[in-house]
C-alpha cells in the first residue's frame, strides 16, 4: 500500500498504478473513498465496495477545515493515523492520500463550489457553508485522484444528493456510488463522532434509529398517514429522551430534498413512486448525530 502526502506524489503513484494495471491487461479503473479518518466499519464497507468494483482502490484521509463551522468540532475531531492505515491495508487499498491542510489550501482560496437547491434544508440549513466546503474539497480531490467511481455512505444522504447534483451539473466524469448505512448491532449508525458520547448519551442515542424504524413501518403500512403526522411522531419519540435536543426531523423527497405537501398521504406518494427520506439530526451534549431512512414506497395490501 502506497501512502502519498503531497498532490504530486498522489498523481505520480496513480499514474504508475494505472500503467502497471494496463501492462497486466487488468482493469485500470479507479475506485475512490474520501474520508476524514478515524475509520470504522462504515468506512470499511465503502472500501470493500471500491475494492470489489475497481482495479485500483484509493482512500483519502483529510479533515477538511472548510466544511466545519466556527463553533463546530474541527479542533477535537478524532484522529488515529496508525489504526486507519492498518484498516486500509486490511481492505486492500492501493493508495492512501493523506495531505496536510497546507498542501490542500496553500494560499487564499478564491474558488468555491456551491450547489444550490438540495442544500437548502437539513444539514444545509443548520450548518451554513458546510456543503460549500464539502463540494469544494470533493472537487479538488476528484481533480487530484481522477476516479472513475467514488463511494459515499447513505448515512450522509444529503451529501450524496449534493455530490450527485454537482457531478451532473459540472459534467464531472465520475460515478457517485451510494452505499448502505452500517449500524452497530443495537441500531446506532456508526460514526467517528460516536466516540464523544458518554455512557448515558450512547444509550439514549438509540432513539434515532428506533424512531426512524417505527416511522418507516407506519409509512409502509398506513395509507392515510400524512407527512406532518409522521414528523410529529418521530419528534415526540425523540423528545421523550431527556438528553436529546432535536436539530431537525424532516420528511422530504429524495434526492431532490423538497418538502412534501401535508395533503400528500403515504398512499398518494406510493402511486407517484416517489422516493422519500426521513432524516433526523439530534444533539447529545455537544455531540451532533444524524441518521436517516430512504424509502421507496411499496405497494402494500391494504387489508392488513
Ligand atoms: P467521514 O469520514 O465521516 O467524512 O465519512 C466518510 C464516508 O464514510 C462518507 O461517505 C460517509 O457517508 C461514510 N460513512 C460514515 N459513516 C458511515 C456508516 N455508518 N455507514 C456507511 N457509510 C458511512
Amino acid at each position: 500500500m502506497k501512502i502519498a502526502k503531497t498532490i504530486t506524489e498522489a498523481r505520480t503513484w496513480i499514474a504508475q498504478l494505472k500503467e502497471e494495471r494496463r501492462n497486466l491487461g487488468a482493469d485500470p479503473k479507479i475506485g475512490f473513498v474520501p474520508t476524514m479518518g478515524y475509520l470504522h466499519e462504515g468506512h470499511a464497507s465503502l472500501l470493500r465496495r471500491s475494492r470489489q468494483e475497481s482495479g485500483i482502490s484509493v482512500l483519502s484521509i483529510f479533515v477538511n477545515p472548510i466544511q466545519f463551522g466556527a463553533n463546530e468540532d474541527l479542533d477535537r475531531y478524532p484522529r488515529s493515523e496508525e489504526a486507519d492505515l492498518q484498516l486500509a491495508e486490511r481492505e486492500g487499498v492501493d493508495l492512501v492520500f493523506m495531505p496536510s491542510v497546507d498542501e490542500m489550501y496553500p494560499e487564499e482560496r478564491k474558488t468555491t463550489v456551491t450547489v444550490t437547491g438540495v442544500t437548502e434544508r437539513l444539514c444545509g440549513a443548520s450548518r451554513p457553508g458546510h456543503f460549500d466546503g464539502v463540494a469544494t474539497v470533493v472537487s479538488k480531490l476528484f481533480n487530484i485522484v481522477k476516479p472513475d467511481q467514488a463511494f459515499f455512505g447513505a448515512k450522509d444522504a444529503q451529501q450524496v444528493a449534493v455530490l450527485q447534483k454537482m457531478v451532473n451539473d459540472l459534467n464531472m466524469d465520475v460515478k457517485i456510488v451510494p452505499c448502505p448505512i452500517v449500524r452497530e448491532e443495537d441500531g446506532l449508525a456508526l460514526s467517528s463522532r460516536n466516540v464523544y458520547l458518554s455512557e448515558d448519551e450512547r444509550r439514549e442515542a438509540l432513539v434515532l434509529s428506533r424512531s426512524l424504524q417505527t416511522a418507516e413501518a407506519k409509512i409502509q403500512q398506513e395509507a392515510d398517514a400524512t407527512p406532518a403526522e409522521i414528523v410529529s411522531e418521530v419528534t415526540a419519540t425523540i423528545e421523550a429522551s431527556p438528553l436529546a435536543v432535536i436539530d431537525y426531523v424532516e420528511l422530504l423527497t429524495f434526492p431532490n430534498l423538497k418538502p412534501l405537501d401535508d395533503d400528500q398521504t403515504m398512499k398518494s406518494l406510493r402511486l407517484s413512486e416517489q422516493s422519500i427520506i426521513l432524516a433526523v439530526a439530534v444533539k447529545f451534549g455537544s455531540t451532533r448525530l444524524i441518521d436517516n431512512h430512504i424509502m421507496k414506497l411499496k405497494e402494500v395490501p391494504l387489508h392488513v
